[in-house]
């Protein structure tokens, strides 16, 4: 006999890097990909295909920390290229 029950799929759920809850409104975030703008001086950077997480709730959208240092480095790099509009794709960037 064996008391212990085995944790079923809400355990793995939580203990996921993958799940994430809304600091808002604490709803359940889903994995998307999304398209990141961020304006440096007189240049826009876009980037394209950004894994990220979307509340299904409000719509907030969060990176996960990897994510968010390359979106970082990403948008350093593009800072020196002068140019008005840099457009990258997040998977070649
Ligand atoms: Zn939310």
């Amino acid at each position: 006999m064996n008391p212990m029950k085995i944790g079923g799929s809400m355990t793995l759920k939580q203990e996921s890097i993958y799940y994430m809850e809304c600091i808002y409104c604490s709803g359940e975030m889903h994995e998307t990909t999304t398209l990141y703008v961020q304006e440096i001086g007189s240049t826009i950077v876009i980037v394209k295909n950004v894994p990220c997480f979307k509340c299904k709730k409000c719509g907030e959208i969060s990176y996960i920390a990897s994510v968010a240092k390359r979106l970082e480095d990403i948008t350093k790099r593009l800072e020196k290229a002068f140019t008005e509009i840099a457009v990258v794709n997040y998977t070649v960037a």
